[in-house]
This record gives C-alpha cells, sequence and structure tokens, in this order.
C-alpha cells in the first residue's frame, strides 16, 4: 500500500480546511487535503450563502494574497443598522472615523472559487476527493490515516471537518452543545431599491432577520437575507409561493430595501452551537466548526475560524523558522491557549445577545430602549462594537 509523507494532513476541504491548506502552504509545507465530497473538482457549489467578511479577516487574506480573486465578488458594508422591532428604536453604525469598511459581502462559492484556484497551483500540495476519515493510529511522532488504497502520515493533523466533525468522535473530545430547536432560513432576493451599502439586522421576539447587501447582479439590487425563526414558522414559511413569501418578508423588512421584487434562492440550516472542551488532541488540532459553532446573529463564525487560520499559521511560521518538528504537545497547547478564551467569549456573547432580544415584556422592552438610546449616544461603546465587529479589536 503506497504510503504519503506530508508534515501537514488536513481533514476537511470547506471554507476553513481550504483556507489553512493554502495559508500552510505558502509558508512552504507539505500539505495533504482529505475531503468527504468532490468539491475541489465540481463546479456548482451548493451553498448559496453569504459571508460576512471583517476587516481583520480581510487583512489575513490580503497577507496570503488570497484577497485580491476574492474581492471582485465583495460588496462593501458602510454602514450598519440595528432595529429593534421597529425603526424607532434603532441603533446605528457607520465607519468615518477609519478609512476601512465594516465589513464585505461575499457569495461562499466565490470564497470558495478564490481558495481553491489558488491551491491547485501549489506544487506542495495534494488533494484527495471522495474520502471519508476513519481509521487513524500513530506511529512514533507521526500521526497516521488509512484509507483504501493508500496511508497518509503526517507530523500534525487538522480537524477541518466541520460541527459534527468525524475526528471529534473518533477522539471523543467533549463537547458543550446547545440547540436553539430554530432555523435559519437564507434568502436571496432582488428589490426596488439602493440597499447603499447598508447592512440591517432587525431584532424580533423569534429571532434576528439580517439583511446582508450584496453585488448587484446585472442590472438588479441584491441582497440576502438571514432569518431565524422556530422550526414550525420556517416549515410553514416553506409551504407557501414565492408571492406569499415575498409579501411576508416585504412587512418584515419595512421598506428598508424597498419592494422585494424576486425570490432567487431559498435554503435552511438548523441552528446548534458548540464548544470543544479543548482544541487539540495529542498530534490533532481543530480548526473552525470543528472546534466551535456559533447562533449566526453575529455573523462571526467563519471569521473567528480565520483567527484560528491566523493562529496556526502565526505558530507553524515560528516553528518552521526555528526548524522545529510541527504538531508536539507545546505546539498544540500553545495554539489552545491563543485560541480557546476567544471563542468562549464568542459563544457566551452571541448566545446572550440572542436571548435578551427575545425578551418580550414591558419593563424588558423598555429596558432595552433605554441602554440601545444610550449607546446610540455614546461615541465610545459605539467605537468598540464596531471594533469587536470589524475583528479588529
Ligand atoms: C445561516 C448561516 C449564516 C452564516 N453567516 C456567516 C457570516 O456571515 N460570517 C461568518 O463569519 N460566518 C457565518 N456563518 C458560519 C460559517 O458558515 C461557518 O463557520 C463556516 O462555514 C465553517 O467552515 P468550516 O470549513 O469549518 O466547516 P464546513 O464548511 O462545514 O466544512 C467542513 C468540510 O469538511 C468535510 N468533511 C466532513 N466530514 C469529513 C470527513 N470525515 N472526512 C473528510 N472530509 C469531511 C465536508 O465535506 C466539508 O467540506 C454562518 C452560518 C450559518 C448557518
Amino acid at each position: 500500500m503506497k504510503e504519503i509523507q506530508s508534515n501537514i494532513n488536513i481533514v476537511g476541504g470547506g471554507l476553513i480546511g481550504a483556507a489553512a491548506a493554502y495559508s500552510l502552504s505558502k509558508l512552504g509545507n507539505k500539505v495533504v487535503i482529505l475531503e468527504q465530497k468532490d468539491k475541489f473538482n465540481h463546479e456548482k457549489i451548493l451553498d448559496k450563502r453569504t459571508t460576512a467578511i471583517s476587516e481583520g479577516t480581510k487583512k489575513f487574506l490580503e497577507e496570503i494574497n488570497i484577497w485580491g480573486d476574492i474581492s471582485h465578488h465583495a460588496e462593501p458594508i458602510k454602514n450598519i443598522q440595528i432595529i429593534d422591532r421597529n425603526q424607532s428604536n434603532k441603533l446605528h453604525f457607520d465607519n468615518k472615523r477609519r478609512v476601512s469598511n465594516l465589513g464585505y459581502i461575499v457569495k461562499n462559492e466565490f470564497i470558495l472559487d478564490g481558495l481553491y484556484k489558488q491551491l491547485k497551483k501549489q506544487k506542495n500540495v495534494k488533494i484527495f476527493n471522495n474520502v471519508s476519515v476513519k481509521d487513524i493510529f500513530y506511529e512514533e511522532n507521526k500521526i497516521v490515516i488509512k484509507q483504501k488504497n493508500f496511508f497518509v502520515s503526517s507530523n500534525i493533523l487538522i480537524a477541518s471537518d466541520g460541527k459534527n466533525s468525524s475526528i471529534r468522535k473518533i477522539f471523543k473530545t467533549p463537547i458543550y452543545s446547545k440547540d436553539y430547536k430554530k432555523k435559519a432560513i437564507v434568502i436571496n432576493f432582488y428589490h426596488s431599491k439602493t440597499h447603499n451599502n447598508t447592512a440591517y439586522e432587525y431584532f424580533f421576539k423569534n429571532g434576528p432577520l439580517a439583511i446582508l447587501p450584496m453585488q448587484k447582479n446585472k442590472n438588479n439590487f441584491q441582497s440576502s437575507i438571514v432569518w431565524t425563526n422556530t422550526d414550525k414558522f420556517i416549515n410553514s414559511l416553506l409551504s407557501l409561493d414565492d408571492n406569499n413569501i415575498i409579501s411576508i418578508l416585504n412587512e418584515k423588512t419595512q421598506g428598508s430595501v424597498g419592494e422585494i421584487k424576486k425570490i432567487i434562492t431559498k435554503q435552511t440550516f438548523p441552528l446548534k452551537a458548540h464548544l470543544n472542551s479543548k482544541f487539540f488532541e495529542n498530534r490533532i488540532i481543530y480548526l473552525g466548526d470543528s472546534a466551535h459553532s456559533f447562533h449566526p446573529i453575529a455573523g462571526q463564525g467563519w471569521n473567528l475560524g480565520m483567527q484560528d487560520v491566523e493562529s496556526l499559521y502565526n505558530l507553524t511560521k515560528k516553528y518552521n523558522s526555528l526548524g522545529l518538528e510541527l504538531g508536539d504537545e507545546i505546539f498544540c497547547k500553545e495554539f489552545q491557549k491563543d485560541n480557546f478564551f476567544k471563542a468562549y467569549r464568542l459563544y457566551q456573547i452571541t448566545d446572550k445577545v440572542d436571548s435578551v432580544f427575545k425578551l418580550e415584556n414591558t419593563i424588558f422592552n423598555h429596558a432595552r430602549f433605554s441602554v440601545i438610546n444610550l449607546i446610540e449616544k455614546s461615541k465610545k461603546i459605539k467605537n468598540q462594537i464596531s471594533d469587536f465587529a470589524m475583528g479588529v479589536n
């Protein structure tokens, strides 16, 4: 049986695995990617979501020379409006104090396309599709994955196999998890008025509804809605025809982008969040959704995963420059030290913000109204919040 030697073996070639593979290969490491689906070859990517890319992530994508390809498809966010129930109670953020934007909306398929295009050019990257990892063992200072016709042996295994990570199941890494018993529906649509590069987030009793500004398609103004609601509501919404869905959305979006003209795509996602009790095992690092997943209320899951990727990139660069072998205990513990708390903090913030905005009685409504008013008037607090959203704090 053939044995493939690499420094780094990456299981899962999604948005995080592909970014990790590319950045680590740029440091000269031999990288193998094992991906369960046929992602690297097929053109039709099924994920029709968009991602709000933070300024912090954009800076790292620039550093590894990948932003150029993605930027052609990115719509800048210049304003954010947070609206509690209706327009009379809202917060407004802009970014006049910096030269950069508040973020960028890009379709996931374009981020993946940009990464795959560059990955295929890297001579030190080997990609295997249609491969599902089940059998793993150790040999001295190597971790080995056994497949039907070959072994991959490496110093370190990066588990970027998503929130239901098989690696995590094989190693029985404990997790803390929460099932919100809700769904997010993502609807891309055309509308009558320009979005003016504004992202809106409406908070309703059953969950938030975000409107994210997309690039124009031909002459059509285009945006994407991410609406969290109960399973029952989302299922009944999906049973309606598009004209009825449009009427409901017109009422909920309160004319922010004019009239909704046409629905382009609809997809739903179950809402669950989790945090691994630790982000490593012996010669294994959990990266992105395999380590943590969040309520999408702040659109930060991938951005935080990209902070993991950047941290792994910097740690690997340090080890490479000192001629040290990747993946030993100190390496794994240093990764944990740099990344666990950030994920714990985001987990708590997204969970608590969701809970606070759900509360519906006179006292809580009044308290929220007062807090929103206070923040709206405080430049300092607003700057701190926008720095957090931009991933630059
Ligand atoms: C509705 C919604 C909206 C969101 N919006 C935003 C946003 O605006 N901004 C943001 O930052 N984040 C957002 N997120 C979060 C973001 O989508 C995720 O954090 C991100 O996609 C995680 O990427 P990943 O590569 O870690 O996992 P995945 O994308 O799940 O990739 C995992 C990969 O591993 C492969 N795989 C799985 N098992 C195996 C196996 N055994 N062997 C080999 N391969 C395997 C899979 O095929 C897949 O390719 C949103 C999430 C949702 C649900």
